[in-house]
């Protein structure tokens, strides 16, 4: 029977990234993928900062297809407010080529990346961990003595091991494009009832030339048709006409970060710990930072033979303290963002466009960070604050 430290669920980048640091250290480790290859299928719109290529040490020429220096945002009312334009804000990645490039780094430091092995059931029995796996018609038992779940949004290991659920799940619809006339430096974001509700729609150009791009668009529980209705919603506008959409894909966002991810012996980290920002859907940045802290605490557990539950909690006490607040705060704005009629949305976007606030937010405006934007914003522009009742009622949710 195969014997490793620690079993990985999920071959995805963080669950590829938390092997590459355990595997530098010397451990024993195995990624389990339940698919064939590393990647697919794709479920995510390519967009990150320099921070993510800067903690995985991954070149740009490798993965990055376009960058990106603005947004420009329309209002229900078709209104168009444009954001940024000096300097890179963002860089639309190939995501399939991202996540090879974590999985040869994990293989290179001495992983094991076990493709199309899917992991049926675990089970803890007298401080050891048996996974069974599932290759082809196979079963196989194996040993571990630590186990990691970065087995993404739906993830098994978490609804497994009774630790609690993402506060809200988000139901996504993307595309890939070619035949489009966008400017390359700039993504278009979509809000309101009618294209996205509760969420936002998305079109980033995916080449220097502007001629491909990744649209889509997520929508919260409160949506009144099926994300199809949405889907075509979004072709139809006027920026896509004349594209042709060359690949269909779908995908779940969890947000709000788990209040508990570390139990006896077991560790989630990524979507399956919902550490994903609430503002924009992105889950590889954070996703990173706390499969950081994991790696790190897995490391010690294994120096000190301490795999409990109370010395588990310092990886969640570490990702809390780093990034906590932040995602915490995401999810108030979220709140916010999530209850606004059509007519504000009109409001705020008019109100935004103002030389005094666009300066303000292509100074403080970060995607990894949106909090830092608040309170230069607020001094720009005071009415915003009547918008913090809203957010103080959701505050405790
Ligand atoms: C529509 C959409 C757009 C997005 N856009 C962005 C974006 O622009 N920027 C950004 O930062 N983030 C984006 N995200 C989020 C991003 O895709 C995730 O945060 C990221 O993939 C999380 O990585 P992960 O390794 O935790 O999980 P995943 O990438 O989901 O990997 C989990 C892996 O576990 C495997 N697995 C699951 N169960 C088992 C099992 N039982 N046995 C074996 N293997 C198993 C799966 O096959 C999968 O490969 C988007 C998500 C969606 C849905």
């Amino acid at each position: 029977m195969d014997e490793y430290d620690v079993a990985v669920v999920g071959g995805g980048p963080i669950g590829c990234y938390v092997a590459e640091q355990l595997a530098l250290k010397g451990r024993r480790i195995a990624v389990f993928e339940e698919h064939n290859t590393i990647g697919e299928p794709t479920h995510c719109a390519g967009l990150v900062t320099q921070r993510v290529l800067d903690i995985t040490k991954c070149s740009q020429d490798a993965i990055v297809q376009n960058t990106i220096y603005g947004a420009i945002i329309h209002s229900p009312a078709g209104a168009l407010l444009t954001i940024g334009g000096n300097n890179i804000h963002a860089l639309v990645i190939n995501r399939q080529k991202f996540d090879e490039h974590i999985a040869q780094k994990a293989l290179n430091a001495g992983a094991a990346i076990l493709r199309n092995h899917k992991v049926i059931a675990v089970k803890k029995q007298r401080s050891v961990i048996t996974l069974d796996i599932q290759q082809d018609e196979q079963m196989t038992p194996v040993h571990s003595q630590l186990l990691i779940g970065a087995d993404g949004a739906h993830s098994h290991i978490r609804d497994s091991f009774g630790f609690p659920q993402p506060i809200e799940k988000l139901h996504g619809i993307s595309a890939e494009l070619s035949d489009s006339t966008l400017d390359p430096k700039y993504v278009h974001i979509f809000v309101g009832s009618t294209i996205a509700p509760g969420f936002f729609a998305w079109v980033i150009p995916t080449n220097v030339q502007g001629t491909t791009a990744r649209i889509g668009l997520c929508i919260g529980k409160h949506s009144t048709h099926p994300l199809q209705y949405y889907y075509t919603a979004l072709l139809q506008q006027p920026l896509l006409q004349g594209t042709t959409v060359m690949k269909r894909f779908g995908g779940t966002i969890p947000l709000g970060p788990l209040k508990k991810t570390a139990v006896d012996q077991i560790m989630l980290v990524g979507d399956a710990a919902a550490q994903v920002k609430p503002t924009s859907g992105g889950g590889i940045y954070p996703g990173l930072l706390c499969a950081t802290h994991c790696s790190i605490i897995a490391e010690e557990a294994f120096q000190k033979q301490r795999f409990d539950e109370k010395f588990l909690r310092h990886y969640h006490a570490g990702w809390t303290k780093e990034i906590g607040r932040e995602l915490s705060l995401g999810m108030r704005f979220r709140s916010i963002f999530s209850h606004l009629t059509d007519r504000q949305f009109n409001k705020y976007i008019e109100k935004l466009g103002t030389q005094k606030t666009i300066d303000t937010i292509n100074t403080y405006g970060d995607i990894d960070y949106p909090s830092r934007l608040v309170l230069p914003l607020l001094t720009t522009m005071p009415s915003l604050l009547s918008l913090t009742p809203t957010m103080l009622k959701h505050k405790n949710k």
